[in-house]
């Protein structure tokens, strides 16, 4: 299988290509030449697999310059990370079935692809036979820094240095990155928010000097971020691996459509539901749920995305966003893969701050997919309800799916199974999640935990308990302007 760009379709690369430079030369992003797909007969043998296998197998799909019984080693030793099942399905009434993408490492859905990824790229590096180190930086306003961080410790050929703003990220988030172990990793605190760290990282991407700099000590830059390829394709197979469950549990029949309701933020968790469909899985609807910061509601209902918008901080930060990156890749399809057109309209985003698609494109648009948000006051006030009527504990961004689904069901009627997925372990949100279901938030972050495991008996993850009592390992705290200083004092440490 070859990948072109969403901008330029001239040029082809390999699946290990496309994975070591992440985004393409002129600014797109890499989607394969067509789509592969899953047989009638493949699906029902998902039925008896683990979730590692199945993920191997749609992944093969894919990355064809990979062997299948390599891809499998990978997916054993990225999934085998995880607290039990990977993905497992939740019923929780008629109708309604929660997947929880939140077993892992760090106890959000970033996992599923960031325990895999740095795999990928140590093999995509072999295949190319690339022997330069690579030094991957992360801008993150909580879940992706961490993520990566226990995704790329200790691997070989690697390192990985993350910032977070220090006002920015939740005391269980900044505590789980400050006692982070490893090898070839380190941690900054910036003074400042999201966007000035962010700032930071991709000035040093774009200064010739630090980059020459790093090149004399060994090492290439890359980024973990959301548009690389290799962070899309571990999504898919939950979709397949949900559906074949459903099946084997009698909830479903074969080949019966069911709606998949997703928190949308970078649009990478539910584009992935989109490739599975044009792969073949039976899927009614794709449900696009989001926060305050509804760019995408307003995109899926009216045909214009625009950035002339205010940005809210809600109890969903991970959805907090503006630029949904993936969404070029959904636009890309909608045009039929008219490339000229897709790179004229990321150019008139960058230029005015919004484009519109035609009516025959929204048309299309709808037809896959609903939209809907919810407010602050909703999305606790769901959490609360839930726990009361069903006992199950959802997170903030699971209570934005929930909500805009219950939104969906009373405005359309449509009464089909749907797959809730859930994003986030209710620990990670804790203070939020407790105020929630009217409980009185303690102070301290460790008594906040304890609290929530008390009422709710969902069991606390031993790394989230554990963490008090680990060593802070990095304590450094930044000007914005230093980050290139240093970055380039890590590298000569190493050397
Ligand atoms: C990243 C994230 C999301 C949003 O997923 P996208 O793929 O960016 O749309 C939702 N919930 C949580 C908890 C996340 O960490």
């Amino acid at each position: 299988m070859k990948f072109i760009s969403t901008r330029n379709k001239d040029i082809e690369f390999s699946a290990s290509e496309v994975i070591v430079k992440g985004l393409s030369d002129e600014g797109g992003l890499f989607v394969p030449c067509s789509f592969p797909t899953v047989t009638e007969q493949e699906l029902k043998s998902y039925q008896d697999k683990d979730y590692y296998e199945i993920s191997a197998e749609v992944i093969s799909k894919f990355l064809t310059e990979f062997s299948l019984d390599t891809l499998k080693g990978l997916t054993k030793q990225a999934y085998d990370k995880f607290d039990g099942e990977a993905v497992p399905i939740t019923k929780t009434e008629d109708n309604i079935y929660f997947m929880e993408l939140w077993h892992g490492p760090t106890h959000a859905f970033k996992d599923i692809a960031l325990t895999l990824l740095p795999l990928l790229l140590s093999e995509s590096k072999k295949i190319n036979g690339i022997t330069e180190k690579t030094l991957i930086l992360v801008a993150t306003s909580g879940d992706t820094g961490k993520a990566a961080l226990e995704g790329f410790k200790d691997t070989d050929g690697t390192d990985i240095i993350v910032f977070y703003p220090e006002d920015g990220v939740s005391a269980l988030q900044k505590l789980q990155m400050k006692t982070q172990r490893g090898n070839n990793v380190r941690v900054f605190g910036i003074k400042g928010n999201f966007d000035d760290a962010q700032n930071a990282v991709k000035r040093i991407f774009t200064d010739g000097n630090t980059i020459k700099e790093l090149k004399e000590c060994g090492y290439a830059l890359s980024s973990a971020n959301s548009i690389n390829f290799g962070r899309l394709v571990p999504q898919i197979a939950y979709y397949f691996s949900s559906y074949a469950e459903l099946v084997a549990n009698s909830e479903i029949d074969e080949n019966e459509k069911i709606n998949f309701c997703v928190p949308c933020g970078n649009f990478g968790n539910i584009l992935a539901g989109y490739y599975a469909k044009k792969m073949g899985l039976p899927i009614n609807k794709l449900i696009c749920a989001s926060n305050k910061n509804n760019v995408l509601t307003d995109f899926i209902n009216k045909g214009e995305y625009s950035l002339d918008r205010k940005f809210y901080k809600t109890t969903s930060p991970s959805m907090d966003i503006i630029i949904s990156s993936n969404l070029e890749r959904l636009i890309f399809e909608l045009s039929d893969r008219d490339d000229k057109l897709t790179a004229g309209r990321m150019e008139q985003l960058k230029r005015t701050g919004s484009y519109n698609i035609s009516n025959a494109e929204l048309e299309k648009l709808k037809t896959e997919f609903y939209a809907e948000w919810s407010d602050e006051e909703e999305i606790l006030d769901t959490i609360g309800d839930y726990f009361d009527e069903n006992g199950y504990i959802i997170d903030t961004h699971t209570a934005v799916s929930l909500s805009v689904y219950n939104k969906y069901v009373q405005k359309t009627g449509d009464n089909t199974k749907t797959v809730i997925v859930s994003t986030a372990s209710p620990y990670k949100f804790v203070g939020d999640v407790l105020y929630a279901i009217g409980e009185d938030v303690p102070e301290d972050e460790m008594d906040a935990l304890e609290l929530l495991e008390e009422v709710t008996a969902l069991p606390l993850p031993e790394s989230l308990s554990e963490l008090p009592s680990l060593e802070v390992l990095h304590s450094a705290v930044i000007d914005k302007e230093k980050a290139d200083e240093a970055v380039i004092a890590y590298v000569k440490e190493k050397l």
